[in-house]
């Protein structure tokens, strides 16, 4: 069989393996180029392949650089199944759609530009109306059940611990057996259980995000957030949160809900709809979370709420927010604080020196939250807006695997050979001598669009 790499090599974005036997035709994974430009454009490459030839894809999880190029094949002929786990059917339908929004706005955007240049009009990657046409082709399994898609392939999904509904896809075919990482979560998690470890197969995809890297203070993270809340608060200055809203945004509420410190008195909101949406999954999709929380759902104790937290849905009550003097802590989306309704928020309370900027996931070189972090002043809507706030950066709410608990994943296994994927070359380098100390496999880094035969 052949196998290319289309995506995740290089980098960490855009997943994608295009597997073909004698017979048959899938993808593994088919995510959207994120981050900048020049990454961008890759999304915009013609499929190696006649989509409409290909016969199924499989999902490892719901994140958009691991699916958000499939309403793309979609448009392009693809009508053969899509298989994944419930959870990340249940989040790849809000996240999609979510995607297909915002590539809808951005070419409304860009055209408003081109029309005043003269320039041709283009259309937008995919909208909501291509995701609509994609969740039919749909077809979620459960964990640990081995599915036999053809005579001679079969899969199964295994718990990652790294998003709701994660999952390591264990393949066979011709005979051989491969196994695909997915991204792993971390052995931290209080919501997730933590990632099954790989299972023998003769070819193993393992991720490389944070192959150089060890987590820390994992388990102060939470404490320390609730003190930098708690001081906020006494200076009556606002928190603001900018955070994924679906995974990042939960794990937080439940962290905050389990500790023993004084937050009650606190008015918590988190605005964004998506959050809303993804909560009612994560109270629904229960498959691969610890037993302490799938016990708190059933007894109706909301691990994911609080009683002095609010979710904000619509607009003006968004904005709102921004009028009241009451301090508060806002937990809102983009994460990166790129797009989104985070940045009206910062534009009113930026210039605050009472308030505090708490970042809880990883700011790319080129976003604003970069910036932010880095104690600059930032435009919004095409207006500068000062950078008088408080600043902090937490580390250990990432949902991936460090470097000790990759190479623990890696334990029981003895691969012919083993592909490293999903990683920066640093990350990757880094993680490759560490593997080849400890257990000697034989590994392989692949460039993207490089072609192999297993
Ligand atoms: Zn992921
Ligand atoms: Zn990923």
């Amino acid at each position: 069989m052949k196998l290319q790499f289309l995506g995740a090599q290089e980098g960490v974005t855009g997943s994608c393996y295009h597997i073909q036997s004698d017979k048959t035709s899938f993808l593994i994974d088919c995510g959207q180029f994120q981050g900048s430009s020049e990454e961008e454009r890759k999304n915009r490459e013609p499929f190696p392949f006649d989509p409409k030839s290909l016969d199924f894809v499989v999902l490892t999880h719901a994140h958009i650089d691991h699916t958000g190029r499939l309403p793309r094949l979609v448009k392009e002929g693809f009508t053969g199944r899509v298989f994944m786990t419930r959870g990340t059917a249940s989040l790849s339908d809000i996240l999609l759609k979510d995607s297909g929004k915002i590539h809808e706005v951005e070419t409304e955007k860009e055209n408003e530009k081109r029309l005043k240049a003269g320039l041709d009009l283009i259309e937008p990657y995919y909208d909501v109306n291509d995701v609509i046409n994609t969740l039919q082709y749909f077809n979620p399994l459960p964990y640990e059940e081995t599915y036999k898609i053809t005579n001679d392939i079969s899969v199964k999904f295994l718990n990652a611990g790294h998003l709701l509904g994660s999952a390591h896809v264990y393949l066979t075919l011709e005979g051989k057996s491969l196994l695909f990482s997915g991204d792993v979560g971390t052995y931290h998690s209080q919501i997730l259980l933590p990632p099954r470890p790989a299972i023998q197969a003769d070819y193993i995809f393992v991720e490389s995000t944070y192959g150089n890297r060890l987590h820390k203070q994992m388990n102060i993270r939470f404490d320390r957030l609730a003190d930098i809340i708690l001081e906020t608060i006494e200076n009556k200055g606002t928190v603001i949160i900018p955070a994924f809203s679906v995974g990042r945004t939960q794990d937080i509420i439940y962290g905050l809900n389990q500790l023993d410190r004084p937050l009650s008195h606190i008015p918590f909101y988190v605005d964004s709809p998506m959050a809303i949406n993804a909560t009612k999954v994560f109270e629904k999709d229960l498959d691969g979370m610890k037993p302490e929380i799938i016990q708190k759902i059933k007894g109706k104790k909301h691990p994911f709420e609080m009683k002095n937290l609010q979710f904000i849905d619509d607009a003006s009550t968004s904005y709102k927010l921004d009028y009241s003097k009451v301090p508060k802590v806002l937990i809102s989306a983009s994460g990166m604080c790129d797009a989104g309704r985070i940045l009206h928020h910062l534009k009113t309370y930026l210039e605050k020196e009472t308030t505090s900027i708490v970042f809880v996931g990883y700011q790319a070189e080129e976003s604003q939250g970069r910036k932010i972090q880095n104690k600059k002043d930032i435009m919004i809507y095409g207006e500068e807006v000062k950078n008088r706030a408080n600043v902090f950066t937490l580390h250990g709410f990432s949902g991936h695997a460090d470097q000790e608990e990759l190479l623990e994943w890696l334990t029981n296994v003895r691969p012919k050979k083993l592909f490293l994927v999903h990683g920066d070359f640093e990350a990757i380098e880094a993680f490759n001598k560490k593997i080849k100390e400890r257990y000697k496999f034989d590994t392989y880094i692949p460039r993207l669009y490089e072609t192999i035969e297993l």
